[in-house]
């Protein structure tokens, strides 16, 4: 961090100043020039703010030079870190599949697609309980029973389960049953379901925002990791833009951003993002080639009779073509799925 401090400053403040930050276990470069003094911050200034420090009235200006997330930055951690999902792998050479219907529905629905994207070559099973929608009045999800009938249809399969979390009081029962806790896009800025999940040993897929910057979703990456828990996984779910032909935009360059900033494992959801099952394909495919660590894609046994998100579900066989288009294109980058 870098604090430029006004002219004139008196040097008693400046004295101060240096001590005050001194105290905090940082160690202060201070050079002076022929109009401003600038004060150098070396050590983690993490607990820096910003804005207090602009109150100060001989500061100027306060930048911070590096970003603000630690634990999830490469800078502190070099290596891609990554996450081991109930003896799967996330973040490895192999490109992870999440595949499954936005709503778990009944037993046979979700045991039927849980076998057929299983056959395809899908290494996770998800399925949405508890379902966040805009509308009080679209259906909800089946709640607990909903987590009862993945725990099923993984017993039928042998896939571990993603499922969606909405509030700290699930906490303890996702903990206990699903395999990677979804946190939302909507939930991305819950803190407080943040730091509950910081808390637990499990992994954690945590959607990027509505509206979210890359910034902003590796802070709440970084809520998670400060309480002890570093297995997030990110994923790229579209973001809001001007344009209104797709649900959201699917912002593809946050999977190298993403890579070039931090270490953690970043997937792609192609299914929100467009809306429109048709895109689908062409989106995963792009995913793939810009070196995303897994994809997760909504599949129906029955798209037109989805209780949510029919209209960008596809049909197990679209799905299985789907896979086979993966594989080459991950052949021809050096990856497997
Ligand atoms: C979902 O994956 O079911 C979902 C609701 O996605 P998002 O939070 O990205 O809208
Ligand atoms: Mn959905």
């Amino acid at each position: 961090m870098v604090i430029v401090l006004k002219p004139h400053a008196s040097a008693q403040r400046i004295e101060q100043l240096i001590y005050e930050i001194e105290k905090k276990g940082l160690t202060v470069e201070k050079v002076v020039g022929s109009d401003y003094t600038i004060l150098g911050l070396v050590g983690d200034t993490s607990t820096m703010d910003i804005d207090s420090l602009m109150i100060n009235e001989i500061v100027h200006k306060a930048m911070r030079i590096q970003e603000p997330f630690k634990r999830a930055n490469r800078l502190f951690h070099p290596k891609s870190t990554i996450v081991k999902v109930d003896g799967k792998e996330i973040g490895g050479g192999k490109i992870a599949v999440i595949a499954g219907p936005c709503s778990v529905e009944t037993e046979d629905q979700i045991v039927e697609v849980a076998q057929k994207v299983k056959a395809a070559g899908a290494d996770f099973l998800r399925g949405g309980a508890f379902k966040p929608r805009t509308s009080p009045y679209s259906f909800q999800g089946l709640g607990y029973e909903g987590i009862e009938l993945l725990v099923l249809a993984k017993k039928a399969t042998g896939l571990p389960i993603v499922s969606e979390i909405l509030s700290e009081n699930m906490v303890e029962r996702f903990a206990r049953d699903i395999d990677l806790i979804q946190v939302g896009a909507r939930n991305m800025q819950n803190f407080m379901l943040l730091k509950e999940l910081g808390k637990t040993n499990k992994p954690i897929l945590l959607k990027r925002g509505l509206s979210a910057t890359i910034e902003e979703w590796l802070m709440s990456a970084e809520y998670i990791m400060s309480e002890g828990n570093t297995q997030v996984i990110l994923c790229e779910r579209g973001i809001r833009t001007f344009e209104k032909f797709t649900r959201n935009t699917l912002d593809v360059s946050a999977v190298p951003a993403i890579k070039r900033v931090s270490h953690l494992p970043i997937i792609v959801d192609p299914s929100h993002a467009t809306g429109m099952g048709w895109m689908v394909m062409p989106m995963a495919r792009a995913a793939v080639a810009a070196g995303t660590d897994g994809i997760m894609i909504e599949v129906h046994n029955d798209p037109e009779h989805a209780l949510s998100d029919g209209n960008q579900s596809i049909t197990p066989d679209e799905f299985s073509e789907l896979m086979n288009s993966l594989r080459i294109i991950s052949g021809a980058i050096g990856r497997r799925i």
